[in-house]
């Protein structure tokens, strides 16, 4: 089957950034094992696996914005989001098309289906509209979470907590020693994106739903150029995202990626570009794009080093003596009701009195 159209440059970048996920995955793995397992590790822990702690670095970010400073757990967490939000300004919502590990997984499990099945499927509008609703309701209900119900010494009382400075390999071991639900979960969501492209982005992602909404205010859109389109519609079937970019002069649909399929697809040599407002002369090419998308993510990792916010203030000896004790009940949610017995201090959010904001007795 004839593959779909793709900016060959964004797939470079794409598969780049997913090796090195994998790698920081590995390297990762053999420190917190080894930890795990009461030996020390040669391997040292790669701070940006803080880029699987989405939910604490919306904390992190609130407590920025709020002038308390950057936390330093995981403060790489914090750059990552940031960076994501940046490279999304710029280009809308391109973090998932360039550099979203899980966007570039769910893609290729979509190349799979095709290759496999000869294609994937589209859902109906009338389950297709009300489904991309779910992902908005998860942002809003995270947002709620952390940005509203929770004020700000809860908040602080969480970064700080026992369990969320051993955060990252609390997540490793979910996925490392599975419940058959956490199986069932992921491979229902396995099979669905075969069956269906991006179907984890387009329904579940709360991260692209605020990356789309924050696209909206990026100054470069894909932007056609009606006088030499020929109509053949070929940028919208090329299109993961369903939207008619045959029929519009500029891309402002919050479900863009801004992958340039569309553009890759469109026959008409520079008819379909991305291109900032009101240029209609000015068009980037699609290896500058990728160049822009790139750099804007990774400036601001490269700043947040250079300023000493990259690796966290857990120590190696304080996370060997930590991830030692990791299964007790003082390393569970703060957000779950600990045992009588349990004195961390600590007891989730909107709960936490101020005068326990750093009682954490272990630290
Ligand atoms: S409109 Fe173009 S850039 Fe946006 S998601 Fe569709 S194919 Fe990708
Ligand atoms: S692929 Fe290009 S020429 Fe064809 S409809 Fe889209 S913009 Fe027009």
């Amino acid at each position: 089957m004839k593959p779909q159209p793709t900016s060959r440059v964004r797939r470079i970048v794409q598969v780049a950034f997913l090796v090195l996920v994998l790698a920081i995955g590995a390297q990762f793995s053999v420190w917190a094992f080894a930890h795990l397992e009461g030996r020390s590790s040669e391997a040292a822990r790669p701070p940006g696996v803080e880029g699987f702690l989405p939910i604490s670095a919306l904390m992190s970010l609130r407590l920025w914005l709020a002038g308390g400073g950057i936390h330093p757990v995981h403060p790489a967490g914090l750059a990552i989001l940031l960076g994501a939000l940046l490279a999304s300004l710029l280009v809308p919502r391109s973090f998932c098309s360039h550099v979203c590990p899980v966007g570039g997984v769910s893609e290729l499990l979509g190349d799979l289906g095709r290759r496999l099945l000869g294609r994937t499927w589209l859902l109906p509008r009338w389950l297709d509209v009300p489904l991309r609703g779910i992902k908005y309701l998860l942002l809003g209900f995270f947002v709620w979470a952390t940005w509203i119900a929770m004020g700000l010494p809860s908040l602080r009382g969480f970064l700080d907590s026992p369990y969320n400075r051993v955060a990252d390999v609390k997540m490793l071991l979910f996925f490392a020693e599975p419940s058959r639900l956490t199986v069932g979960v992921v491979a229902a969501l396995v099979i669905a994106s075969v069956l269906v492209r991006d179907a984890w982005c387009r329904y579940l992602c709360p991260y692209g739903a605020l990356l789309g909404l924050l696209g909206r205010l990026s100054p470069l859109k894909v932007e056609r150029d009606v006088t030499t389109c020929i109509d053949c519609q070929a940028c919208t079937r090329a299109c993961p995202a369903r939207i008619a970019v045959h029929a519009a002069t500029r891309v402002r649909n919050v479900e863009c990626s801004g992958c340039q399929d569309c553009v890759a697809a469109c026959p008409v040599a520079g008819c379909l570009a991305v291109r900032p407002p009101a240029r209609p002369r000015l068009r980037l090419r699609p290896a500058a794009v990728v160049g822009i998308v790139a750099i804007g993510f990774l400036v601001v990792l490269g700043a947040f080093r250079l300023a000493g916010h990259w690796h966290s203030e857990v120590s190696e000896a304080e996370y060997a003596r930590r991830l030692g004790e990791i299964r007790s009940p003082a390393y569970g949610h703060p957000g779950a009701s600990p045992p009588p017995a349990q004195a961390t201090g600590v007891r989730g959010p909107g709960s936490v009195p101020p005068h326990n904001q750093h009682s954490d007795p272990a630290r």
